[in-house]
């Protein structure tokens, strides 16, 4: 029997604290896989630099030097987690037979790793990591996440409740993602557009082993926005209902006023012409938003800028290079 190949794609930016910790980890983890034969040896730590400013390539270049089977992929410039991990993906269909993406701070537990690929022998092609509690988070993080997955819900949009991109892939899959041709990229929302046999394996979520969150507060509301604005049409609906609603409100201020006049009232005050002015002044813009929002997207949709751009690639060394494994 043939082993399968795995990639595993790893999205840095300005990890140095991390990275030499996760490069041992993972090194060690795909030591157990290979020793166990669950996968080749032929298998790799693919890290994706996505334009650090700190010493991360450094890292990734050293480590390559001691170690066969890291290899690395420089963006030009920081393109965002999301681009990065599509890069990496990419990359590593072109040798892997299935590839895990997951984090540099090794907050996606290691330990899940073998089971994830006993998946992929049972004959799954997608395997997500699903979080078994969030204990590790703080209580704000909690509740953003909760309420951003119900929101998510609520716009039709099907995400694997407390699924993060912890998730292995087999090389088909990943070669159909490639066809999802958008920028305004959103793997989770569509990674279960792929189909294929798809199932879950729970892992705990760990601390961020070393350094800080890349995600502020400002990065993950507009992932957020962005998920959902990607991915439904929704709010424009919404907003549609709202404009309908204060039709019919301004019909029976109409008609009251109307009456009013006929029947010889006094033109009644200022207030209420100064209040529908702003109600309904506020409800077109907020119209005039979100139909530009959606917009924007079909702007930077119909540009087709390419979602990243590759600067090195450190890809394997030459066979009679590499030492005995
Ligand atoms: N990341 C990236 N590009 C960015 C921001 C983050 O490649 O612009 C990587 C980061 O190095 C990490 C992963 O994405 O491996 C998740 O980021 P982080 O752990 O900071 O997010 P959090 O876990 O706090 O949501
Ligand atoms: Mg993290």
């Amino acid at each position: 029997m043939t082993l399968p190949i795995l990639y595993m794609v790893v999205p840095c930016y300005n990890e140095e604290e991390v990275l030499p910790l996760s490069i041992r980890k993972l090194t060690d983890a795909l030591t157990v896989l290979v020793q166990e034969q669950m996968v080749s040896s032929e298998s790799r730590l693919l890290f994706v630099d996505d334009g650090s400013r700190d010493a991360t390539w450094m890292h990734i270049v050293e480590a390559r030097e001691r170690n066969p089977w890291v290899s690395g992929l420089k963006l030009a410039r920081n393109a965002g987690h999301q681009k990065a991990l599509l890069a990496g993906l990419m990359y590593a269909k072109n040798f892997a037979d299935c590839i895990i993406s997951l984090d540099a701070d090794l907050q996606d537990d290691v330990a899940a790793v073998s089971a994830f690929v006993r998946k992929f022998h049972e004959g799954y092609e997608v395997v997500y990591g699903v979080r078994e509690c969030r204990d590790s988070d703080t209580w704000f993080k909690r509740w953003s996440a909760e309420s951003f997955y119900k929101l998510m819900r609520r716009m039709g949009i099907p995400l694997v409740f407390n699924h993060a991109d912890y998730r292995l892939m087999s090389r088909r899959a990943v070669e159909h993602l490639g066809e999802f041709h958008e920028v305004n990229l959103f793997l989770r929302g569509i990674v279960p557009l792929i189909g294929f046999r798809q199932t879950e394996v729970t892992y705990r979520r760990q601390e961020r082993a070393a350094g800080e969150s890349k995600y502020p507060l400002r990065k993950m509301l507009s992932f957020a926005w962005d998920g959902v604005t990607s991915f439904s049409i929704k709010p424009m609906r919404i907003v549609t209902m709202l404009g309908f609603i204060s039709l019919g409100a301004s019909a029976v201020a109409g008609a009251y006023s109307l009456i009013s006049k006929i029947v010889g009232q006094t033109v009644s005050g200022w207030t209420s012409i100064m209040l529908s002015l702003w109600f309904i002044g506020s409800i077109q813009l907020l119209a005039l938003g979100v139909i530009g929002e959606y917009i924007g997207k079909i702007y930077n949709e119909v540009k087709r800028r390419p979602p990243y751009i590759i600067d090195i690639v450190l890809a394997d060394k030459p066979a009679a290079e590499q030492p005995a494994w």
